[in-house]
């Protein structure tokens, strides 16, 4: 099976190197059925990593016309609005994401806005994170992690979005700047509990294979181990590519839809062709 879908797409309104017009071309070209657009959300504090001074208007403006260009034509893919917002947005900001957008992904990107005049982000420059562990944490990355999940959890169960993204993006750097060991016991069990804890905000947990798309991971976020404990809770899963580049709108999507089986799941949901924001496909064809 092919997946036709993507919910996580970044755009030339923020680090994405693709506009808008040329990733609908590229979801045309692979018949994909609907499109969600999540451009980083207006976070105050990191112009160069979202849509500060107006450009999240301006995004949602155009997005808006092109969504209805499509309707009115009735053609595929169906479009979505919205944005990729960090956990550290000002509440004011979420609320009018949810007022004004089809849907969130909820993401945590980083740990502090400000120390001394530089956000730290896990998937940013990996030598100022881990000055930022040795110097603030005493080195301790295990919590470093413990400190990522609590930012997130607090922010799901806060402001619940329809999209948990990147789950455990705190592994980025884990192995190859030494911060913690993300095979071992004590990593996992953080993790795991993290999941649990964030559960009820009822949002789908997202299997991202950006990670894969940029070539610094060879397997997609979260791992298989969280997939299975979200499947066990009853959680659902959707599949994204955390697009930033139109040519590799699907890149990965046959290993994480095998992944996706290998943990138990049955059916992965995707963003809808009508009214609805997920319709839920079966994943009968795969076999693990
Ligand atoms: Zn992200
Ligand atoms: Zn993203």
């Amino acid at each position: 099976m092919r997946f036709l879908s993507n919910a996580h797409t970044h755009t030339t309104y923020c680090d994405g190197k693709s506009t808008i017009r040329e990733t609908i071309a590229a979801a045309k070209a692979l018949c994909f059925v609907s499109l969600g657009f999540s451009s980083h959300g207006d976070q105050g504090f990191d112009p160069a990593y979202s849509m500060a001074d107006g450009r999240q208007e301006r995004y949602v403006s155009e997005l808006r016309a092109f969504q209805a260009e499509e309707l009115t034509a009735n053609e595929a893919p169906r479009l979505w609005v919205g944005v990729e917002e960090d956990a550290l947005t000002p509440a004011r900001q979420k609320k009018e994401n949810r007022r004004v957008l089809d849907y969130v992904i909820g993401s945590t990107h980083y740990l502090v806005k400000d120390h001394h005049g530089q956000p730290i982000a896990v998937d940013g420059d990996p030598e100022a994170l881990k000055a930022y562990v040795r110097t603030e944490i005493d080195g301790d990355g295990l919590e470093m992690a413990r400190r990522y999940y609590a930012i997130q959890v607090a922010s799901l169960l806060e402001t619940p979005p329809a999209i948990i993204g990147h789950f455990d993006l705190v592994r980025k750097y884990a192995l190859s700047h030494s911060l913690f060991d993300p095979s071992g016991f004590a990593y996992r069990r953080i993790a795991l509990d993290a999941l649990e804890r964030a559960f009820p905000c009822g949002a789908v947990l997202e299997v991202n294979t950006g990670a894969m798309a940029r070539g610094t991971m060879d397997s997609p976020y979260p791992t298989l181990e969280l997939l299975g404990a979200w499947k066990e809770m009853g959680g659902r899963a959707t599949l994204t590519s955390d697009c930033h580049d139109a040519s590799k709108l699907d890149f990965g999507f046959e290993a994480a839809l095998r992944l996706l089986a290998k943990a138990g799941y049955h059916s992965v949901e995707r963003l809808g062709r009508d009214h609805s924001l997920w319709e839920t496909e079966r994943l009968t064809l795969l076999k693990a």
